[in-house]
């Protein structure tokens, strides 16, 4: 990470959770991070828990994210949550193009492009992921994926609204699988990334942007990861479903931000 750049740590939480234990995990977490200022903390519950979430969070360190959303703002696309009613519910980030959600629903760089615009026009945070597959890292294509992930993503962006994206690198293989990528194979990615949007978008605007990893984060890998010069938070999954592990995780995070 850099001084540039606060921290952020975001749970991912699926689909886990009913209201009823949302609501008790936000307590806790809100009980164990009460004085946690130098790391970004968001919690991304499933929707029907967003609007309860917002009023036990209120006034506190801790945000809220949505998993996903549609880019229409209304209109008959029957199951579709549009970002205004995630923003009335009380959301300010948004997950888009989880590798879950390319794999099982299959969502495309063009689909993801449409939606990370969409969180922007509804003024919600994009954290927009990208990643490569395991036969794709060990066919030697994993820059090759990333650099068209990021080019169809951020298509006809302009430099002041990439500046309030969040990318996510979540390496496929790593998710919800135990096998975090080294340190090294993290930064090798980041920097890819921060490289790439710098051509794009100029070396400002890729400075400034804050750049997460995600894949099997837990509380004693993130230091090392936060170490990196180019990681500058983590989209966690698993590990965020406990309060305790996901409050361990930030304070880690934080150890590595304070030094
Ligand atoms: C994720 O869901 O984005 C994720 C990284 O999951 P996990 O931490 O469980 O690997």
């Amino acid at each position: 990470m850099s001084p540039l750049r606060k921290p952020i740590i975001v749970g991912n939480w699926k689909l886990n959770k009913t209201i009823k234990e949302a609501i008790n995990l936000v307590t806790q977490l809100k009980r164990l991070l009460a004085d946690m200022d130098v790391v970004d903390m968001v919690v991304c519950p499933p929707f029907t828990a967003i609007s309860d979430l917002s009023e036990v969070l209120m006034e506190s360190n801790i945000r809220l994210g949505a998993q996903d959303l549609y880019w229409e703002e209304k209109g008959a696309f029957t199951g579709e949550v549009s970002g205004s009613l995630l923003k009335e519910a009380g959301a300010e980030f948004v997950v888009i193009g989880h590798s879950e959600r390319r794999q099982f629903f299959h969502e495309t760089n063009e689909t993801v492009n449409k939606k990370t615009k969409a969180a922007l026009r509804n003024g919600l945070c994009p954290i927009t992921c990208v990643g490569e597959l395991l036969a794709e890292r060990e066919s030697g294509k994993t820059f090759q994926v990333i650099e068209n992930q990021l080019k169809g993503s951020f298509a006809g962006f302009s430099p002041a609204e990439m500046k309030q994206v969040i990318v996510a690198y979540e390496p496929v293989w790593a998710i919800g699988t135990g096998k975090v990528a080294s340190p090294a194979q993290a930064q090798e990615a980041h920097a890819f990334i921060r490289r790439k949007l710098a051509e794009t978008f100029g070396q400002e605007t890729a400075n400034g942007l804050r750049i997460q990893y995600g894949g099997s984060v837990k509380a004693d890998n993130i230091a090392d990861l936060m170490r990196e010069a180019d990681i500058d938070g983590a989209l966690v999954g698993g590990a965020s479903l406990d309060a305790q592990s996901f409050a361990d995780i930030v304070r880690n995070a934080a150890l590595v931000a304070v030094k």
